[in-house]
């Protein structure tokens, strides 16, 4: 029987006062394998049951000074022999006793003189039970441990999910870590967004002089084991640092602060570089076990939960600030910035200068090359203004197509002019997109701090206003804010209000001025003049609000208006069953520049019906000064649709006859001022004769407009001009004024040419 008992590994201890009784017993116990300790009586018994913690206890009753029983009482009172099993040798027999026994702790009794079968017996039900108790111990203290760690981790999610400090919820799951894991020093490092470089070191265990010696190293195939873990992204286990080749350039960083072991773990992202790695230093060699492995995994998870989040925050922040296009700083953060500049430059008796600038064919290049090479304008725009400013300023997208500088620190006013003019500068040098040069100036306004305003607010408002001055002064270039724009603004808007109330309660009207033949004498077409019938100011013509119109912006939706009115009329002529005359409508530049005029022209002739040959557009020198892309190709796409092009007031610009080739014009009006002289100065009929030579060689028609005396008339006629305008004939008219001589077939009444 014996032979099959094994209580390896065991430790009994024998409580007995009478020695020879044990000799037996500890043999027999000797040989299951058992280690064998024996104490004389209770005191001794108790204090080597404290030392060497047995599993198992026989104690004698019967002993001199402390009896059995007490002794065992003592044992269950203290906390590190409470739970060892006590087995009571005695010679006592009564049930009595045996209680006593139970009830001071006892968990068997052996009777004297025992059999050492017994004893074996006994010995390994209650070894076996001992054994099964531990287990249950055990696996309850790894549960506790288990529950804690969850605990501590919801805690940490807790800590994620409202926002902690990133560096506090890593300190938090460090300490956790190194709770669970004896000895372990817990880091974890953030790698910058270049992915290269460290950017932060949190160790709570670790000494603040080796965290900082991290930050700013270049991650690796041999840089420790944090950065050769980052580098390749996977785990890194480095047993002993003293040897490991991977610590060859950090072997000595580590060992001063007496780290030994380093197992690192990479924290990804689900794309591009590692955000950072999670690592546990010991301070003896050592190696990880599996449990180790499997909590070092769940680190490094709930700090990459953790990174992301703060990622996500960081990015919709960035987002809420700037522009997603340019990724330029966009008005809250340009407005937050200019006040903190202002604060700033109160403090040290400086200037902050705002410049508001605006692009001058921008909503043209959207318009026609559509929103793509719009958009790869604007991010070119922000690039060459980024480029413009020192580091300090800010360059801010605000609008469509409206930028701000804002210049913190201005030691002297003069210096937002120089940078002004390095913007004009680039702004104007082509921009190649798409296969197509734009030419794309801006227009930009300055305000200074303290001269033009005390805060964000007001300087951008007055930033605003002296670009809008720029652009008015002709576009590419710069204007400082003064108070007389303030006025003007003022006046500019009261102005609007009446122009805008103008449009809606109808006070446009349209007169029509006849164009007639030189041939015949009969009206071969009209021109569209417009006038504002202003209950208090009466008739107003054009050369009173157009330019206000035009720098107002409402030339486009009056514009529009024009075309519209002129084409309808027009089809009501015919339908009148009046012989059909061309209709000649006057095109403001900037509808041109600002406007969508191909898409207005052709819905003006969809919606009314007109046959597009009996429409003509009379542009300006101006329109065709600009000779840009842009407009050749409108003008193009206008003759697409059938329509005429007529040029105005020929000869007052700088263009040559010769220049117009480049333009698909049909006619030229030569300007009232020429005509006015040409009776009576010879140099202004000498430009009358070499417009109509000139323009009969290019195979263009040509009109005289201001024509108001007979001798005028005859000298054209004499010059072979086909056609004339002018008071001579008749001024503008109302519709129905108009309409009755075309009813009447009212001519010119001719002269015999000189011969
Ligand atoms: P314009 O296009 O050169 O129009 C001819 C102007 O000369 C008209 O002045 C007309 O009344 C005037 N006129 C015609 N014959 C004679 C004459 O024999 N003697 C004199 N002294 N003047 C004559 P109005 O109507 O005051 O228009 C002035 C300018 O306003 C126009 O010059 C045109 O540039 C602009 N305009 C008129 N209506 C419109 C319009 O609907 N849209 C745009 N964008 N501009 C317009
Ligand atoms: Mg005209
Ligand atoms: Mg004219």
């Amino acid at each position: 029987m014996n032979n099959t008992l094994d209580f390896q590994g065991y430790t009994i201890l024998i409580i007995d006062d009478t020695p020879a009784n044990l000799g037996v017993m500890v043999e027999h116990l000797e040989v299951c394998g058992c280690r064998v300790v024996v104490a004389q009586d209770g005191e001794e018994g108790i204090k080597r049951a404290q030392f060497i913690q047995p599993d198992l206890i026989f104690l004698d009753v019967m002993m001199p000074g402390m009896d059995g029983f007490e002794t065992c009482h003592q044992l269950s009172m203290l906390a590190d022999t409470r739970n060892i099993p006590v087995i009571f040798m005695t010679a006592l027999t009564e049930t009595a006793d045996k209680i006593k026994g139970f009830a001071a702790g006892g968990v068997d009794f052996i009777s004297k003189p025992f059999q050492i079968e017994e004893v074996l017996a006994r010995a390994n039900i209650h070894l076996a039970l001992r054994k099964a108790q531990r287990e249950l111990e055990a696996k309850n203290v790894q549960l506790q441990a288990e529950v804690s760690f969850r605990e501590g981790q919801a805690r940490i999610l807790e800590m994620i999910a409202t926002q902690a400090p990133l560096t506090e919820v890593f300190e938090r799951l460090i300490r956790l870590i190194e709770h669970n894991s004896s000895g372990a020093l817990g880091s974890v490092l953030l790698l910058n967004r270049d992915g290269v470089h460290i950017d932060l070191c949190v160790a709570p265990g670790l000494p603040e002089a080796y965290c900082t010696a991290l930050v700013g190293i270049a991650i690796g195939p041999q840089v420790g084991s944090c950065g050769t873990a980052m580098f390749r992204r996977e785990t890194v286990v480095v047993t002993n640092i003293e040897t490991d080749p991977l610590w060859s350039d950090y072997r000595s960083l580590a060992l001063n602060y007496g780290l030994r072991a380093c197992w690192s773990t990479p924290i990804l992202s689900p794309e591009g570089p590692a955000l950072g790695s999670f690592a546990l230093y010991y301070k003896t060699v050592h190696g990880p076990t599996p449990a180790d492995l499997a909590l070092i995994e769940l680190a490094t998870h709930s700090a990459g939960i953790a990174i992301q989040r703060y990622q996500t925050q960081a990015r919709i922040q960035h987002m809420a600030h700037h522009d997603a296009l340019t990724d330029l700083p966009n008005r809250i953060l340009l407005e937050d910035r200019l006040n903190q500049a202002i604060v700033q430059a109160r403090r040290d008796q400086n200037h902050v200068g705002v410049l508001f600038i605006d692009l001058d064919h921008f909503k043209h290049v959207n318009d026609s090359l559509g929103h793509h090479v719009g958009d790869a304008l604007l991010m070119e725009v922000a690039q060459r203004l980024r480029a413009c400013v020192r580091e300090g300023d800010s360059v801010a997208r605000i609008g469509g197509d409206e930028f701000i500088i804002s210049l913190p620190r201005l030691a002297d006013s003069h210096n937002s002019a120089q940078v002004a003019e390095k913007i004009v500068a680039t702004l104007s040098s082509a921009i190649q997109l798409n296969g197509h040069d734009l030419h794309i100036g801006a227009s930009i306004g300055i305000s200074l701090y303290p001269e033009d305003g005390e805060d964000a607010n007001t300087l951008l408002r007055a930033a605003d206003t002296a670009m809008y001055n720029a652009k008015e002064k002709g576009r590419n270039n710069y204007k400082f804010f003064t108070a007389a724009m303030n006025e003007a603004a003022q006046q500019r808007l009261v102005t609007t209000t009446r122009l805008r109330k103008a449009l809606v309660q109808q006070e446009f009207v349209l007169h029509y001025q006849p164009q007639v033949s030189l041939k015949s004498g009969a009206i071969i077409g009209v021109e569209a003049l417009l006038r504002w019938n202003n209950p208090e100011l009466g008739m107003v013509l054009p050369s009173r609000f157009i330019p206000m119109l035009e720098s107002t912006g409402l030339i486009n939706e009056v514009g529009e208006w024009v075309l519209r009115m002129a084409c309808e009329q027009s089809m009501a002529w015919q339908r009148e069953g009046l012989p059909p005359v061309r209709m000649a409508v006057n095109l403001s530049a900037h509808q041109f520049q600002t406007g969508d005029i191909v898409r207005v022209v052709k819905q003006a002739l969809d919606e009314t019906g007109l046959n597009p040959k009996q429409l003509e557009l009379e542009i300006t020198e101006s329109v065709i000064l600009d000779s840009s892309e842009l407009i050749i190709g409108a003008l193009h796409a206008l003759k697409k649709l059938g329509v005429t092009l007529s040029l105005d007031d020929f000869g007052t610009g700088y263009s040559s006859l010769s220049y117009l080739q480049r333009f698909p014009i049909d006619r030229v009006k030569i300007d009232r001022s020429f005509i006015d002289k040409v009776t009576a100065d010879a140099g202004s009929a000498a430009i009358v004769c070499s417009i109509l030579d000139l323009s009969r060689n290019l195979g263009l028609d040509c009109i005289a407009e201001g024509v108001e005396t007979s001798l005028q008339m005859g000298y054209l006629q004499n010059q072979l001009c086909s056609e004339i305008q002018g008071f001579l004939f008749s001024k503008a008219l109302p519709a129905p004024e108009l309409a009755a001589m075309l009813r009447a077939d009212c001519r010119l009444p001719m002269m015999p040419p000189n011969t």
